[in-house]
């Protein structure tokens, strides 16, 4: 029993001795000191990963990139590292914590032990008291053996004793027992204790793990942070290339202008040269120009004064030849004048007016050849009558003047095929060659012959608004002498007077009753003249348009009925012309005699009694003494009868020699007044008729004819006037001076193309 409670003792011995090497608090310690050394690294770590973002920090500061979008991510990743860092500071202080029960538990342990050691000193003082009690009860034993007696007896003893010791046995068991439930306790204490340092071991894994997730979280931080910088980096490169790459290109386009700029500059230089040399050479010019301009001066003036010399002499030359044509002109003119005939008669037929009424009486019984405008017909008592005059003009004839191809059809022979162009013959126009002839220094005698209501009056004054021969041809005069200014000086006067009754009297003068006589000049030159007849000098339309209200005013004023007066009186209105050619010395006297003749209608021999019957008879004295004037001078007769009336013997200057007349005999178109229209026509044609004299003219015609065996002209000199006239004309009465006429103009022909 001893030998295996021995046994058991170093059982137990070892096994706590195993125990303790197991519990090891070394290793207990010696794994927190690790623990310590680890957490120590990790802080150290820590702190340099600290140093190295506070150094990135640094480095971000020393080179921010504002306005840069990783600035914001930049911040969250350092917001997260704080968080990072503040979980790790917490994971510090749990461990720090778990530290502070590892200290614990390592004391508690350490206490643990020590009572362990206690008990187990104990147990060993036990054992030794025990073995000490088994060698004295050993001792006693063989002592006992020695001694049987004693030895029974102390067998016996021993026995009692034995139980005691069995029952100290049992009390060791059972501590021992209690011992070893201790030791369990205490090894599940050290189970708990381990794993408890387990778990913190797991905890401190996880702390690490964590951290080396932070670690890698800040490395991957870091990283990014790197590449973005790096990122950010390139993009700054990238940028700043290609700005560059930009500048570089503008720097390129600006060199090539420069270049462009420099080649225009070198091309511009020459021409800013040229332009030198040309300002230069301008300036040596206009500094010479004024020397330039004197001598160009002296020498203009010295061209001027020879040209002008030059000029005066062609100047005197072209006078000479001028004077010499204008002589010949004159010549030319009267020798055409002399032509027509120095008397003339046109007919003028006016319009159908509101006076002639209506019905048949105011029926048109005047008409027209369309081929030549010297014819016209008359419808009277339903025989057809013909009549040819110089010219004839018919109702819608204008007063006005002028166009060049009526003038020449005027011209008679001048060829009939101008007389189908459509204009209208103008009236003035036909009798502005005489009123030049006047300026030239002729006389000019204009009359209106008519029955009263003709349009006498018409022809011869006008309107207001359309005037007529008077008006017009002293505007021409006026027109004419400007013309002439340069050379000539003319003196224009007028005079205006009016026979009624065989009585002169001045339509101008203070007293117009005054009866004025005609005297013969005192100087011998046969020239007549009238003394008190007022005469107004004229130089303008105005002055005139002033002496015919004058003259109308008397008119008027002295007459109760103006037309009634006006048909019973003749109207004269004497314009004189008196020119000086300065050059020359040559002094001209013209007159022009523009004459409303009183009416030419027969008052009934029957009804006629007393004023009207003397006036009537008057009047017909001295219409046909004008007649009879005219007729004498066509006829070329010795005696010209113009004493025979007032009239006559006042234009008795104005009708012989040189002078032009002109006749226009009037006649209203209205079928009532064909008989006054067939005896003005008449007076008209025998007027007229005597132009070319029978008996002179006729001589040399024939003798002309003779020579050129011509046939026409025989038949027209023939007797029997029915044959002599051509065929589709029925005159009424062919006159000789009709037959002379036409062999005059044959002969005009002839003698124009020979
Ligand atoms: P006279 O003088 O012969 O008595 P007027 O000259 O007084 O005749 O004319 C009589 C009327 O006929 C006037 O009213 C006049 O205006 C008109 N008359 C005459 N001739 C023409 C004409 N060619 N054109 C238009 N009206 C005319
Ligand atoms: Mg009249």
């Amino acid at each position: 029993q001893v030998e295996t409670l021995k046994a058991k003792l170093l059982e137990q011995a070892q096994e706590i001795s195993r125990l303790r090497s197991e519990l090891g608090g070394t290793d207990v310690e010696k794994h927190r000191d690790l623990l310590a050394a680890e957490n120590e690294r990790l802080r150290q770590e820590m702190k340099a990963c600290e140093g190295e973002l506070r150094e990135l920090r640094r480095q971000q500061q020393q080179a921010p990139c504002r306005d840069c979008p990783h600035l914001q991510e930049n911040a969250g990743l350092q917001e997260q590292l704080s968080q990072l860092q503040r979980e790790a500071e917490e994971t510090r202080a749990k461990l720090v914590e778990l530290d502070l029960e590892v200290q614990q538990k390592t004391n508690r342990l350490a206490e643990v032990e020590l009572r362990l050691k206690d008990s187990l000193a104990e147990r060993a003082e036990e054992e030794e008291r025990l073995s000490r009690r088994l060698r004295d009860s050993q001792e006693t034993i063989a002592s006992l053996k020695s001694q049987p007696q004693q030895i029974k007896y102390i067998i016996k003893t021993v026995e009692v004793e034995s139980a005691k010791a069995k029952q100290a046995l049992c009390e060791t068991q059972s501590r021992n027992q209690y011992l070893q439930e201790q030791v369990g306790m205490q090894k599940q204490v050290l189970k708990e204790m381990e794993q408890q340092l387990q778990s913190s071991q797991k905890t401190e894994a996880q702390l690490r793990a964590q951290i080396m997730m932070y670690e890698a979280e800040l490395e991957r931080a870091h990283g990014q942070m790197l590449e973005e910088m790096q990122a950010m980096e390139e993009e700054k490169n990238h940028a700043i290339e290609e700005a560059f790459s930009r500048a570089q290109v503008e720097m390129k386009a600006v060199h090539e202008n420069l270049a462009g700029v420099r080649t225009n500059l070198l091309t511009l230089q020459p021409a800013l040269r040229t332009l030198t040399h040309d300002y230069n050479s301008l300036k040596r010019q206009v500094r010479d120009f004024p020397l330039l301009l004197q001598e160009t001066l002296r020498s203009a003036r010295a061209e001027i004064s020879q040209a002008i010399e030059e000029v005066h002499s062609t100047n005197r030359e072209l006078l000479r030849k001028y004077r010499r044509e204008l002589q010949l002109r004159k010549k030319c003119h009267n020798e055409l004048v002399r032509l027509k005939g120095n008397i003339r008669v046109f007919g003028r037929v006016r319009p159908i007016t509101k006076e002639d009424g209506e019905g048949p009486e105011a029926a048109n019984a005047v008409t027209f050849d369309a081929d030549d405008d010297a014819v016209l017909h008359l419808l009277h008592k339903g025989k057809q009558v013909s009549f040819e005059l110089d010219k004839v003009f018919p109702p819608q004839a204008s007063q006005e003047e002028v166009g060049a191809a009526v003038h020449t059809a005027g011209v008679r022979g001048g060829g009939s095929h101008l007389l189908t162009l459509p204009c209208l013959p103008q009236v003035f126009q036909e009798v502005q060659a005489l009123v030049t002839s006047c300026i030239d220094g002729y006389n000019v005698c204009i009359f209106a012959y008519g029955q009263t209501g003709a349009g006498k009056t018409y022809t011869m004054e006008g309107t207001a608004a359309n005037p007529g021969i008077n008006q017009r041809a002293l505007q021409l005069l006026f027109s004419e002498v400007r013309g002439k200014a340069a050379d000539w000086d003319y003196a224009i006067t007028v005079s205006a007077a009016e026979i009624y009754n065989e009585a002169l009297r001045d339509l101008l003068g203070k007293e117009p009753q005054e009866k004025l006589e005609i005297k013969l000049c005192p100087d011998g030159s046969g020239q007549l003249y009238v003394p008190g007849l007022t005469e107004f000098r004229v130089q303008s339309v105005e002055d005139i348009n002033k002496v015919f209200e004058f003259g109308h005013v008397k008119r008027v004023t002295e007459c109760t009925n103006l037309n009634e007066h006006s048909s019973r009186s003749h109207a004269l209105l004497i314009v004189t012309v008196r020119g000086l050619d300065r050059s020359t010395g040559l002094r001209t006297t013209g007159k022009l005699n523009l004459v409303d003749l009183a009416g030419s209608e027969r008052v009934g021999r029957s009804g006629a009694e007393g004023s009207r019957l003397r006036e009537a008879q008057h009047i017909n004295k001295s219409l046909s003494a004008l007649g009879d004037v005219i007729y004498a001078l066509r006829s070329r007769q010795g005696h010209v009868p113009f004493r025979n009336s007032k009239l006559t013997y006042l234009l008795q200057d104005s009708l012989s020699g040189d002078s032009k007349t002109l006749m226009m005999v009037q006649v209203s178109p209205a079928e009532k007044n064909t008989s006054e229209t067939l005896c003005s026509l008449k007076f008209a044609e025998r007027v007229r008729s005597v132009e070319l004299g029978p008996v002179s003219r006729k001589a040399e015609l024939g003798s002309w004819l003779s020579q050129e065996h011509l046939e026409v002209p025989k038949r027209l000199l023939g007797d029997s006037p029915g044959s002599a006239a051509p065929p589709g004309r029925g005159h009424a009465s062919p006159s000789p001076g009709q037959l002379s006429s036409r062999s005059a103009s044959i002969r005009r022909k002839l003698h124009t193309s020979g």
